[in-house]
């Protein structure tokens, strides 16, 4: 082990502010997933955000802030709307897509003209960005690609030796990453669902459209080409989905022998249908769509420590956090959707 990692207290933090100050790289707890954090205002300490994560310049990421009134410091000619919703959801599981000030460097906006906010409650995180005293540029804390890292010793296995400094501040507690919504458009668009549900915005913001990609399993399962793998464990992931549980069951059950019979190894993420689905590897997802989604990125990392080279998982709920399940999973399965008709 290279990187220290540190448990956040008030000393550690300030350490890692001085990191942040002269340039460096800092993973950092949030309520959503562990950030990679840069200063926001220089270009090549977010460059080195892009090496460290293998992430490819193309891939946009989030500017932190503490305050509120710090929005004015990162981005420009705010909508009203944009007053609304931070009232509303900051500090908390929302990123705004707004016109980006001159002060961030069009690195962090993949060159384009709109930078992503977002204002996180995690007391460790809103620690760092005042400490630091500028705004903090940060992607998920996970080798591009991989599932995002949820506790610190999840940071670690991808990022060791990469990074200056983890902050350890326990399992994130969401567990998913932010919802994006992007007010640069008109009608405003979610472009990710996640830890704000989809719901609660709508009922501030009535015209908020959902980018066409979550509308609808078929939608999904179309397209695989579009789609950019992402949070794949490295074992393969097949994700069925059906409006009769029993036809669903029924297929998983067969696929998975057929796979055993293979001499593949199956690891099963299960969620509320344990009794049904046996013998196999198993990761508990829990029921309540809060614990599966503070689970569900560790519990990839847990069936691929256990060296399986299929993981299987049913997931049919779409409201609340269910939709921010939902799309990890298509994308965690690069395509592989399963839809059983009854
Ligand atoms: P991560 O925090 O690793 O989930 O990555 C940040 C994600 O935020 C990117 O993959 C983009 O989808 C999104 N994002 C960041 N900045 C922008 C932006 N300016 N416009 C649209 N989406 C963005
Ligand atoms: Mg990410």
């Amino acid at each position: 082990m290279i990187t220290p990692v540190l448990p956040a207290s008030p000393e550690s933090i300030r350490r890692a502010a001085a990191i942040i100050q002269r340039g460096g790289l800092v993973a950092f707890p949030t309520e959503t997933v562990y950030g990679l954090g840069a200063n926001a205002t220089d270009a090549e300490a977010v460059a080195r955000i892009f090496t460290a994560k293998d992430r490819p310049l193309t891939d946009p990421v989030i500017v932190h802030i503490a305050k509120a009134a710090d929005l004015d410091s990162v981005a420009r000619d705010l909508p009203p709307a944009a007053h609304v919703l931070t009232a509303a959801f900051m500090p908390g599981a929302l990123t705004l897509v707004l016109r980006r000030a001159a002060r961030i460097p069009a690195l962090v906006a993949a060159g384009g003209e709109t930078v992503a906010v977002r204002m996180p409650s995690h007391p460790v995180a809103q620690a760092l960005i005042r400490d630091s005293g500028v705004p903090i540029a940060a992607p998920s804390a996970n080798t591009f690609s991989r599932p995002s890292a949820t506790t610190a010793a999840h940071v670690l296995e991808d990022l060791d030796g990469r990074i200056d400094l983890i902050l350890d501040g326990g399992a994130a507690t969401i567990g998913v990453e932010s919802t994006i919504l992007d007010l640069t458009v008109a009608p405003p668009t979610i472009l990710r669902p996640g830890g704000i549900p989809v719901e609660a915005i709508r009922a501030l913001l009535p015209d908020v459209q959902v980018a066409a990609r979550y509308l609808g399993v078929e939608t999904a399962a179309a397209a695989p080409g579009q789609m950019l793998r992402h949070y794949s464990p490295r074992a393969a992931l097949a994700l069925y989905t059906g409006t009769d549980d029993d036809a669903t069951l029924a297929r998983m059950r067969a696929d998975i022998a057929a796979a055993q019979a293979a001499g593949r190894r199956v690891g099963i993420l299960v969620s509320d249908d344990a009794a049904h689905l046996t013998a196999a590897l198993t990761a508990d997802l829990g029921t309540a769509l809060e614990v599966v989604s503070a689970r569900l990125f560790a519990a990839l990392r847990d069936l691929d420590a256990q060296g399986v080279d299929l993981i299987v998982v049913r997931w049919t709920r779409r409201e609340g956090l269910g939709a921010a399940i939902w799309d990890r999973l298509v994308r965690a399965s690069n395509g592989r959707v399963i839809v059983v008709k009854p």
